[in-house]
């Protein structure tokens, strides 16, 4: 009687004494999706996932990279556009490279992400393969992720950007499911000026720091999610103005070491909605 009193004071003494669990490592400890229908919960940079799909590690016309990172999930629009995708880019004799999706039920994730928390963000390589040529599981993890920029003349790398790469922006912007992408601002201030008549599709092109050697395709709330949040409406215009030259010229600016980003002071921990706590301890949404 004694010895299990003890025993009970010890358990307890000890599970008092564990950490709260940090969410981005809960999450990302989770290797399997939960089954039943696809559901988003919350915002893109406050949410989760049930009944993810997960994206085949190669396909037609495209291949996942950093496939031991497992954050190759997502709702099912978004694994259809990315096949859909991959079939343009095969047909012209190419292959796309995918960076992070989400993880097997989204939520924050331990290192990398703000956002890619709901199952419709993805990376996209800017590096592309030939067609032909299937990447071996030691190259798919060690590939540098090299940038098309060249940051401190404030111009696109002429060795590593080709018009090729505006044509898959391109295929991406005109689906319908996309709701923005976001490149580095000097790729955005590039392609504003290479583009003739035809310039709707440049409003879905948004600017933001980084993005350099991968864009970042974000699709809109599917309409089986009745809980998933969307984001504001992207203001009107193709977005080709004076904010975006200033900062194309600030991204330049800070690579030249002539001024440092102002960085927010900390960030917070994103709150998820009350629904994504049951998925994350296992209960499908209904
Ligand atoms: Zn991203």
């Amino acid at each position: 009687m004694a010895m299990t009193t003890i025993t009970i004071a010890l358990l307890l003494i000890l599970t008092l004494w564990l950490p709260p669990a940090l969410a981005g490592n809960t999450w990302g400890e989770v290797d399997a999706a939960l089954p039943g229908r696809p559901q988003v919960i919350g915002f893109y940079s406050a949410g989760c996932l049930s009944g993810a799909t997960m994206l085949p590690l190669q396909g037609e016309g495209f291949q996942v990279m950093r496939p031991s990172r497992n954050r190759f999930y997502g709702h099912p629009s978004l694994i259809a556009f990315l096949q859909a995708l991959g079939r343009q880019e095969a047909a012209r004799g190419e292959r796309i490279l995918i960076g992070d999706m989400a993880q097997p039920r989204g939520g924050p994730m331990a290192f990398g992400h703000g956002s890619h928390q709901s199952g419709l963000d993805v990376d996209i390589w800017f590096a592309q393969a030939p067609r032909g040529q299937i990447l071996s599981f030691r190259e798919t993890e060690t590939l540098p992720m090299l940038p098309v920029i060249d940051a401190t003349a404030g111009r696109l790398n002429p060795t590593r950007w080709s018009p090729r790469l505006r044509d898959t922006l391109k295929l991406a912007a005109d689906n319908p499911v996309v709701e923005r992408i976001f490149v580095n601002p000097i790729i955005k201030q590039a392609v504003c000026h290479s583009e003739g008549a035809e310039r709707t599709w440049l409003r879905k092109l948004r600017p933001w720091w980084g993005h350099d050697e991968h864009f970042h395709v974000r699709l809109r709330c599917p309409a089986d999610s009745p809980l998933c949040e969307p984001q504001k409406p992207l203001p009107p215009g193709d977005g080709c103005d004076e904010d975006l030259d200033r900062w194309a010229w600030e991204v330049q600016q800070i690579a030249l070491g002539l001024r440092t980003r102002q960085m927010p002071l900390e960030r917070r921990e994103p709150v998820l909605p009350t629904t994504c706590a049951a998925v994350l301890n296992g209960y499908p949404v209904q």
